[in-house]
């Protein structure tokens, strides 16, 4: 778990405006109040499912490290 490389915040209609499209999938089904995370080193918001996903894929650095399946 790489939970240092993002702070997690309470979603306000501000910061869901903001979250990207890394996470345009999930974005319908957050609301306001809901954890969200910023991540560091993107400097971008996203769920939890997607921070989550995205900390698997990281290094000790918060970078996300290209692999086989290329997801990100
Ligand atoms: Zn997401």
């Amino acid at each position: 778990m790489n939970d240092r490389c993002f702070v997690e915040q309470a979603a306000t209609s501000d910061i869901l405006l903001r979250v990207t499209n890394v996470c345009s999938v999930c974005y319908a089904s957050l609301k306001e109040g809901a954890k969200i995370y910023y991540d560091m080193h993107s400097y971008r918001y996203v769920c939890e499912s997607c921070k989550e996903k995205l900390s698997e894929h990281m290094n000790e650095e918060c970078e996300i490290e290209k692999n086989e399946a290329g997801l990100f």
